[in-house]
């Protein structure tokens, strides 16, 4: 076989060994139906092997005792007015052929007739069938010098004169040979007729479990977020997998319930607690303000309250507005905005918050976008307040501005601690946090990337992540440009 072609076999052998999966359905439902097929048609091939060897067994014997059956007829006839002896050739060459031989053997165990056939044969081959065929009354076979024979001997009597004993073989090897070929032919259709099979049946078992895979796909795709919107339907499915569709759907529609009465119970939940607590953080911040007579201890202790206080507030204020915009209440103000006064003032403002280098480089030319200013800034400050807590204290955050097509491109970069791989696609999900004990030491909620990615979505734009571990992560806010501005 040329290289190439045994290379590719190769490649086929081992991506067939990736797609095999001993635990599926698909792979359970193939073995199994194959198996059964197997073994019915291997069982039917057993079956009519054995009718067949023993069909042959049984017209052999009923031959060979047809002729014992009907030899002292032929020898009465062939003898008529004379004796007895003087039929027993004639009789024989009439019964006997190439592969049929007879001969008869006289009271003192003489042959005294027998077929042409066995003349030209050594004296031991009929010796050697006179032995097997001793005391046979009934046809059997025997197997001499390779060969198979029918075998039977009766003592002859003809018109009442006692003539000895008549022995009958029948050289069945031939038939047996052809009958093994037949066998051997009947052995390789069926291997290849279970191969064929197999085949087929699998790949019906995988047409058959096509809906279940589409099912799964559906399925895959549906996140929190639609839970109210999609329904699953599948187009030619069998009943069954119709039926566990409409179970889905209906367990969708309960669970989008219980996720709207958890959202509601969430936003007002937030709503309570945020004016009280808002309250308390003024309280504390005003009585810090004007306590002179505050001991240091006590001063210390309603510090900690007032910023644990203010903590608190904002992270009810992110879960207020995260729920005011997925019932679409949170309100936004979309108006041309200049990009590039927009990141000057934050990259100040989180200069003085951070007390950390903000270099954002502006290369002159004026971006517009079309955005709620107040919201796109909140956007800014979480992603630069982020690039700040998860990068050491003496690096720089750099704020990139560029133009591509219809949209503009803004970028927070940091040289930070990065963000693992396998959690850059989940990073923006609501309290998701890569890692408790890097987060523990930050004081985050796991909120601020959920608030940038749905208050981008909500001005018609969207934010992605590139990161290396160890190295730093880039932020990107893609807007779309103010239609002022030319392309
Ligand atoms: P948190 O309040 O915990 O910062 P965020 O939603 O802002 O929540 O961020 C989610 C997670 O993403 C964080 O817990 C942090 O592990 C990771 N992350 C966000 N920004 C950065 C960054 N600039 N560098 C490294 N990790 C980041």
């Amino acid at each position: 076989m040329p290289l190439f072609l045994f290379d590719r076999l190769r490649h086929s052998v081992r991506q067939l060994q990736g797609n095999i999966d001993p635990h599926s359905l698909r792979f359970r439902l193939t073995v199994g139906v194959a198996a059964v097929a197997a073994l019915g048609m291997g069982g039917v091939a057993l079956w009519t092997s054995w009718k067949m060897q023993d069909l042959l067994i049984v017209t052999h014997k009923q031959k060979v005792q047809y002729l014992v059956d009907r030899f002292p007829e032929d020898v009465e006839r062939y003898s008529e007015m004379k004796s007895a002896q003087v039929g027993l050739q004639p009789a024989i060459d009439r019964l006997g052929a190439n592969n049929i031989w007879l001969w008869v053997k006289d009271t003192r165990g003489r042959v005294v007739a027998q077929s042409m056939a066995l003349e030209g044969r050594s004296d031991n081959t009929r010796m050697l069938l006179t032995q097997a065929s001793q005391n046979w009354i009934v046809p059997r076979i025997s197997r001499l010098n390779d060969r198979d024979f029918m075998v039977c001997s009766v003592p002859l009597k003809v018109k009442g004169t006692d003539l000895g004993q008549l022995y009958v073989a029948q050289d069945i090897t031939e038939d047996r040979e052809m009958f093994a070929g037949t066998i051997r032919s009947l052995g390789i259709a069926s291997l290849l007729a279970i191969a064929l099979m197999t085949v087929a049946i699998a790949v019906y078992v995988r047409r058959s479990l096509r809906p279940l895979c589409q099912f799964d796909r559906l399925t895959a795709k549906i996140s929190a977020e639609d839970l109210g919107q999609i329904q699953i339907s599948l187009d030619r499915a069998p009943s069954e997998v119709r039926k566990l569709t409409q179970t889905f759907n209906m367990m969708l529609d309960r669970l989008s319930q219980s996720w709207e009465q958890q959202r509601q119970f969430m936003g007002n939940v937030s709503h309570e607690l945020r004016t009280p607590l808002t309250l308390v953080s003024g309280y504390l911040q005003s009585t810090l303000r004007r306590g002179n007579n505050l001991t240091e201890p006590q001063r210390e202790a309603l510090s900690i309250a007032a910023s644990e206080a203010d903590r608190t507030v904002r992270l009810l204020q992110d879960l207020l507005d995260l729920a005011r915009a997925d019932r679409g209440y949170l309100p936004f103000h979309l108006e041309p905005v200049e990009l590039n006064e927009l990141l000057s003032e934050v990259a100040n403002m989180g200069r003085q918050y951070a007390q950390r280098e903000i270099i954002w480089n502006d290369r002159g030319t004026l971006i517009k976008v079309k955005a709620d200013r107040d919201r796109l800034q909140q956007v800014l400050i979480n992603l630069i307040d982020n690039a700040v807590k998860y990068s050491p204290s003496g690096e720089a955050v750099t704020l990139h501005l560029e133009r591509c097509d219809r949209e503009a491109i803004v970028r927070v970069c940091d040289r930070g601690v990065g963000i693992p791989l396998q959690h850059q696609s989940r990073i923006f999900e609501r309290f998701y946090r890569c890692d408790e004990d890097r987060c523990r030491t930050t004081g985050g909620s796991g909120l601020g990337l959920a608030i940038v990615k749905t208050l981008v979505e909500e001005m018609g734009g969207r934010v992605t992540v590139r990161s290396t571990l160890g190295e730093g992560s880039i932020f990107s806010v893609f807007l779309p440009l103010d239609s002022s501005e030319k392309i």
